[in-house]
């Protein structure tokens, strides 16, 4: 008898087919089965996805399955469940996020590949709980507290530590705790970026493997290469990994065993997908350990303002006591917090870098044989080249952007669209032989810096050893590991770079942080802007002070920040080292503005060749909308992008928004729906989507 299989493949977004597709079969499978089905004239990997007996396709017109995956257990229904609802409430079809969730060494194999792939993986040694279970230091009085009440089963949990209070022990130790319960459960560990933090990896590593056995723990994240990824998803899935250290896109791996999920640094945007299916790792944590009864655990010394108002007491508004807030104030150790000092850059020379007392302190640092690092959050030489003479400036041609001035090969790039040319020797509109950089970036701090340590020595006479770390430098792989390790074992006297530096790094010898221009962010359009700023400055701060001889000494450490708006309420915050004090004022601010946690809202974007033709479908959208008669949302109307153009495509976008997430959920699909069936309005559009919960306006 032929068994009727309804398969999801992954179809083209807005193709009309983003429902399962029916085949037949000899055999009758188990739901979550993977199989490969001809799609056209193609072949390709599809999930049975739900039971199909009733569809209305008479049998003749179905096509049979090519084979199953075999040996491969189903996927679970917990997966199966997180796909569908990542689909729905994300606004994409169930066989994109399937697509996206797979391993991509997995899609492209035919069943004769398969057999030959599976047959080496189970070669491939399973681990074997090789000892006891791992102890670590003892807890300080916070971390015991926090574990007590986690060991409760509370969930999800916001834990609001201080960079340094010792968050990643806390992480440990509930993953210990859940491995212990049984000899099956697996724990999944996010991180916003796996290269900054290689000690991480290196230090879950050396807790677990002894235990667990060598291959129980893996890491999936984009930087492994398509083979490695298959097979540690493979590991995950098939329950030999019992350690899953991932990025964001873990979030969406088979992990039937689950029983905690912890999101490190939680505020991180990169927990967002910015393509494709636009989801947030961190918030399908949430969801994801509700529906499996998996722990919850997110992490974090400055929280998003979204889960932080989530873990406020229930009597603030809306959805307040959704998680439980767990709080570790104190660093570890003796470790001290940074004084932090404003420099008001308006009583500064005009042209000055680094102001006066920096360079007074840097000095004293430098002669106290301990390490400073310059944040500066551009990189390049000058963000733009200018003319004097005709007002000409370094344009891209093919973005609303200009291209930045590299001094080391004498290049203008443009960061967005990659254009790149050489730097002409007299401007091009004028002739004019004198253009100048406008602004400073990490290449021209580094110029700057090095001229200024030329004349110092360290304490035991030797030359300063000066480090730029930014995207730059690091693109080349174990670039980035290599100068983190110099960082460490101390070879570096004075580290300058971007954001990169700042974050999670436990650096030891830090007694100085000083943070050029941290006032842009201040006067940026997107409202996040003062909480980004806020936690980088957070961040930055925690580096400081690990020092344990100096913190001995009662020295302690500082931290310089130069501004041009210095009476601004987040400075004042950030020298209490007082997140909760910012935080409530942000909210104050985001509740009379009518803005998120307090709104929910969504983007529709579209990209043409002209603004015209993006803003055109954005209206019809507007029209569209209306006439669904929408009253729960609100709509505005079409505007460019902030970034109008990049790479020649104009990008138009238009928001809707409604205070219950409820009628919001509710409106996006039937919008969708009349969107993709609107051939006449897509005509000239390149792409267009919706971004549930979007990070930037
Ligand atoms: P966080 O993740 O909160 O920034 P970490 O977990 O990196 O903090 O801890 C900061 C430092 O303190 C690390 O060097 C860590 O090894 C150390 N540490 C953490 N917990 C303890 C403890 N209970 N006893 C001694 N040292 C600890
Ligand atoms: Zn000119
Ligand atoms: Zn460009």
């Amino acid at each position: 008898m032929q068994h009727r299989l309804s398969v999801l493949v992954h179809t083209p977004a807005h193709s009309g087919l983003s429902q399962p597709l029916s085949y037949l079969s000899d055999e009758a499978f188990p739901l979550g089965q993977l199989v490969r089905v001809p799609l056209g004239a193609r072949e390709t990997l599809g999930v049975v996805w739900s039971s199909a007996e009733s569809d209305a396709h008479p049998e003749h017109t179905l096509r049979p399955i090519v084979g199953a995956l075999r040996d491969l257990p189903p996927l679970g229904q917990d997966w199966r469940a997180l796909i569908q609802f990542c689909a729905q409430y994300y606004q994409r079809s169930p066989g994109e996020v399937a697509w996206a969730a797979l391993p991509q060494a997995l899609r492209g194999l035919d069943l004769t590949q398969w057999s030959r792939r599976w047959s080496r993986f189970e070669r491939t040694p399973a681990p074997a709980m090789a000892g006891t279970r791992p102890q670590g230091p003892d807890l300080t009085p916070e971390q015991s507290e926090v574990l007590a009440t986690l060991s409760q089963g509370v969930s999800p949990c916001l834990l609001f530590g201080s960079t340094g209070s010792g968050k990643t022990e806390v992480y440990l130790r509930a993953c210990a705790e859940a491995l212990a319960r049984d000899a099956q459960s697996q724990v999944l560990l996010l991180v916003p970026e796996i290269n900054l933090t290689p000690q991480l990896e290196a230090r879950v590593q050396a807790r677990f493997a002894p235990w667990l056995g060598e291959h129980a723990v893996v890491s999936l994240h984009s930087g492994l290469s398509p083979a490695q990824r298959l097979q540690n998803w493979l590991a995950a899935h098939c329950g030999r990994a019992r350690v899953v250290l991932g990025t964001r896109m873990a979030i969406l791996a088979s992990i039937p065993h689950l029983r905690l999920i912890v999101v490190d640094e939680e505020h991180d945007p990169s927990y967002k997908q910015q393509e494709g299916a636009r989801y947030s790792a961190r918030d399908l944590a949430v969801w994801r350990g509700q529906h499996t009864q998996a722990q919850v655990i997110l992490g974090s010394a400055t929280p998003s303002l979204e889960s932080w108002h989530n873990s406020r007491s229930a009597s603030a508004e809306g959805e307040a006591g959704r998680y439980h807030r767990l709080h570790m104030p104190t660093r570890v150790g003796s470790a001290a917090w940074p004084r932090v000092h404003l420099v008001d850059m308006n009583h500064q020379r005009r042209d000055a870098v680094l102001s006066e007392p920096v360079l007074q302190a840097l000095e004293a640092c430098i002669a106290r044989d301990q390490q400073a690092l310059v944040l500066l959050n551009r990189r390049g030489y000058a963000p733009v080249l200018h003319c004097g003479d005709c007002g000409w400036k370094s344009d891209c041609p093919h973005c609303t952007a200009f291209r930045v001035f590299h001094k080391r090969d004498r290049s203008l790039r443009c960061h967005h669209c990659g254009f790149a040319s050489r730097v002409p020797r007299a401007c091009p509109d004028c002739g004019n032989q004198d253009i100048q950089g406008l602004g400073r970036g990490t290449e021209q701090l580094e110029e700057h810096l090095g001229q200024w340590l030329e004349g110092l020595r360290r304490p035991n006479g030797e030359p300063l050893r000066l480090l730029r770390m930014d995207a730059d430098n690091t693109r080349r792989k174990g670039e980035l590991e290599a100068q983190l390790a110099q960082v460490h074992d101390g070879a570096i006297d004075v580290l300058v770079g971007t954001q990169m530096i700042a974050k999670g790094h436990d650096f030891r010898r830090i007694g100085m942080v000083v943070v050029l221009q941290a006032d842009h962010a201040l006067y940026a359009s997107d409202y996040r802007a003062p909480e980004r700023l806020f936690a980088l400055l957070m961040q930055a701060a925690g580096r400081a002070g690990r020092d344990a001889q100096a913190n001995a000494s009662g020295q302690g450490c500082d931290m310089w920040v130069q501004t041009h708006s210095p009476q601004h309420p987040l400075f004042e915050a950030l020298q209490a080292h007082d997140f909760p004090r910012f935080a409530e004022g942000q909210l104050q601010e985001r509740a009379a503005s009518g803005l998120p946690p307090f709104m929910h809202q969504a983007l529709l974007r579209a990209e043409a060749r002209s603004q015209s033709v993006a803003q055109g479908f954005l209206q019809f959208a507007e029209t569209a909308a209306q006439a669904l008669g929408a009253t729960t949302v609100q709509i505005y109307p079409p505007v460019p992008m902030a970034m109008a153009r990049v790479a020649n495509v104009e990008r138009a976008q238009m928001l809707v928004e409604s205070a219950s997430r409820r009628h919001l959920q509710q409106f996006l699909p039937r919008w969708l729906a009349a969107l993709q069936q609107s051939r006449d309005a897509q005509r000239g559009v390149l792409r267009w989507a919706i971004d549930v919960d979007p990070q930037s306006i």
